[in-house]
């Protein structure tokens, strides 16, 4: 593979540090540089920006993003067995690259960020593990106080969750994850990356989604806007008098000026709001 920094082949990197993959922690390894440059780039400018990694593994992306000048990279990582090769990135950049072993899901994020003292924005990117990746992106869509702390999230996916995050009301994937990032972010697909190029290959295409924070989402609870969506999404095929029967029914849907007889999968974000902010 090109170098693009002077280290050494990551595929010797891993074999030197004995990094074989393991299922448990979702690890699917991206050996090119170059496409890891390439999911860097779709962050936007690194120049002055200090960049969230979650789970550098071995250090590819890692490689790339700090190979685009970024001022500062934190990166957190849950595997122990990285941590050294990690360490030669981290020379390799002195006072640019800090490791944090832990486990991405217990991590204040917004904390992070202000200890981090960052002035220019920070970004996140991450080839996130993909049993803990959903939950990582609606903890970072449902930070408070908005906007929040990042400005962008740069993450990949299976294809078919980046088609959910993605997906409005018009088209088959719209749930409670695309209400939520709709809400708060203007999300979009930047492109797939089929198995073959990670090791070991996953069973699905993956895809990188890029998300930027909305300066002003229409004002909605978080708490209610959930609570609507879930009876809502809960029971997709029915008809909302039914499936938000619990929360007022009819009566709440006249209040939010909503044909009882729609579903929920032709609701738009701004709709919801209303509905949300009708409980
Ligand atoms: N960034 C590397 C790359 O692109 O080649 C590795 C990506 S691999 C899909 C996911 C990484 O996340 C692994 O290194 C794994 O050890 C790490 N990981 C898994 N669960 C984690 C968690 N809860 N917190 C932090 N890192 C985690």
């Amino acid at each position: 593979m090109a170098a693009i920094d002077g280290l050494p082949p990551l595929r010797d990197v891993i074999q030197r540090h004995g990094l074989d993959a393991r299922k448990a922690l979702g690890q699917n390894f991206l050996l090119d540089l170059n496409l890891t440059q390439k999911i860097a780039r779709t962050a936007g400018p690194l120049e002055d920006a200090t960049v969230i990694e979650v789970g550098p593994g071995p250090g590819g992306l890692t490689r790339a993003i700090l190979s685009l000048g970024v001022r500062k990279l934190i990166a957190i990582e849950r595997d122990s067995r990285c941590l050294p090769a990690l360490a030669e990135i981290s020379d390799h950049y002195p006072g640019r690259l800090e490791v944090i072993e832990g486990d991405a899901l217990k991590v204040d994020f917004a904390e992070l960020a202000r200890q981090s003292g960052a002035s220019g924005p920070i970004r996140i990117i991450a080839n996130l593990p993909y049993n803990v990746g959903t939950q990582l992106l609606v903890n970072w869509l449902t930070a408070d106080p908005w906007p929040p702390f990042y400005a962008s999230m740069t993450l990949m996916f299976q294809r078919e969750v980046g088609l959910r995050i993605v997906a409005d009301e018009t088209n088959d994937h719209y749930g409670r994850l695309g209400v939520l990032a709709g809400w708060r972010t203007e999300a979009r697909m930047a492109f797939d990356v089929p198995p073959q190029a990670f090791t070991p290959p996953p069973k699905v295409t993956s895809t990188v989604v890029h998300l930027e924070p909305r300066e002003n989402p229409i004002p909605c609870a978080i708490a209610a806007l959930e609570r609507v969506t879930q009876a809502a999404f809960g029971q997709r095929r029915k008809m909302l008098r039914q499936s938000v029967k619990s929360l007022g029914g009819e009566t709440l849907l006249a209040k939010a000026g909503i044909d009882p007889q729609r579903r929920a999968e032709t609701l738009s974000v701004e709709e919801f709001c209303r509905l949300a902010n009708s409980l």
